[in-house]
């Protein structure tokens, strides 16, 4: 079955109590047994609800994965792989890196005797030299945020083939309609479905993708075991949503090209990451290993700090907030918002300066958002 079939049909059955086409809200905390221990392979909702299920299953096919679990937030799905590791385990970390992930990692795990190694994951000398015995995890994000820098996945699959190392992918920037990790030889997909999954900015959700049967079992049993699972509402809201993903991530690769052709060379700009441009330097992996380049577009200013919150300021049809994936438009300023929890040294290094704008481009017309961009930069 092809994506856009699967992103109507995947995991939705009409109901087979009354043929209700859309999967209904199980909205139940618990399930009536016939018999102590005699059910329907329903008992708690914690453990399995029927909504939540329809979701997992519809989001591993989009990911031609075999089992798919879904989470309270995307760093409830990061917290659940973290935490199969062992102390002592060492991880290997993109260095421009979700400002949450960063902060999970170095804040809470690190004190249980994890090691986190934060590189560029594009220099394989770098990465080589760091993996060991103890290496257990490559943490991935490609593009990353907000750089937008792009990963090679089958060139760090290939690197640690055989030693035992799980290559885990955050594939929140890209969605599967993109980029489809597992075909490219990762172990694991992670997803903050709030952003494009869900897409219309009123989900908090995550998720995890893998195919290996004994460590589906073992997620499975922590996700059961820690409990930070989504409700059936969200279920049903996002279960909806990823039926037009397709479609919206047709009209968010559009509309950022369109921006980012406008933006290359603007006399107000300093710099514009997009990995779409022939001059961006993984743009050959990118399209080696992406369908389109997405949505999502970092621009730096000319002007200092006081002059990139003025120009956010006037944006109409751009809204300041963080998030994004949604259907409308919005900026942020990273060094304020999304990676404050950055170390400003560590940001000063990756390029997230105080002139830096990222830009999650929506669905809207493309006219409006360029008459949009134009009247802010001046
Ligand atoms: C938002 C985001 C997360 C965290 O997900 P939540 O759903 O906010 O918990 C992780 N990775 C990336 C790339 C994100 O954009």
């Amino acid at each position: 079955m092809k994506f856009g079939t699967k992103a109507v049909h995947a995991g939705v059955k009409p109901d087979p109590a009354t043929g209700a086409i859309m999967t209904p809200v199980f909205q139940t905390s618990t399930y009536a047994q016939a018999s102590p221990g005699k059910h329907k392979g329903f008992e708690y909702s914690r453990t399995q609800n029927p909504t939540r299920m329809a979701l997992e299953q519809s989001i591993s096919a989009l990911e031609n994965g075999k089992h798919g679990l879904c989470f309270a937030s995307g760093m409830a799905a990061i917290d659940t792989l973290v935490k199969t590791l062992n102390p002592g385990d060492e991880v290997i970390s993109t260095d421009d890196l979700y400002g949450g992930s960063y902060r999970l990692f170095t804040r809470v795990y690190e004190k249980y005797g994890i090691k986190f190694h934060f590189v560029n994951l594009t220099e394989k000398e770098k990465v080589s030299s760091l993996i060991n015995d103890k290496t257990r995890l490559i943490w991935v994000e490609t593009p990353t945020n907000p750089m937008m820098t792009v990963v090679d996945i089958p060139a760090l699959v290939e690197m640690v083939k055989g030693r035992g190392i799980l290559v885990a992918v955050d594939n929140t920037f890209a969605t599967p309609y993109l980029q489809q990790p597992l075909d490219l030889g990762a172990d694991v997909v992670m997803h903050s479905v709030t952003k494009y999954l869900a897409g219309h900015s009123d989900v908090v959700m995550g998720a995890l993708v893998v195919n290996d049967d004994a460590l589906a079992e073992q997620l499975y049993f922590l996700q059961n075991s820690s409990g930070a699972v989504p409700g059936p509402q969200d279920s049903f809201l996002t279960l909806r949503g990823i039926k037009t993903l397709h479609l919206r991530m047709q009209r968010h690769c559009e509309n950022a090209a369109i921006i980012a052709d406008f933006l290359s060379g603007h006399a107000a700009l300093e710099k514009v990451y997009w990995p779409g441009y022939t001059s961006h330097p993984n743009h050959d992996v990118a399209q080696k290993q992406m369908k389109a380049f997405g949505g999502m577009l970092s621009m730096q200013l000319k002007g200092d700090k006081k002059e990139t919150f003025r120009v956010m300021e006037k944006f109409k049809v751009f809204t300041i907030a963080e998030s994004l994936g949604g259907v409308e438009s919005l900026c942020n300023h990273p060094v304020t918002m999304t990676h404050a929890s950055i170390p400003p040294h560590e940001r000063e290094r990756l390029g997230i300066t105080d002139s830096l704008i990222r830009l999650s481009v929506g669905i809207e017309d493309a006219d409006d958002l360029l008459d949009d961009l134009q009247q802010a930069l001046g």
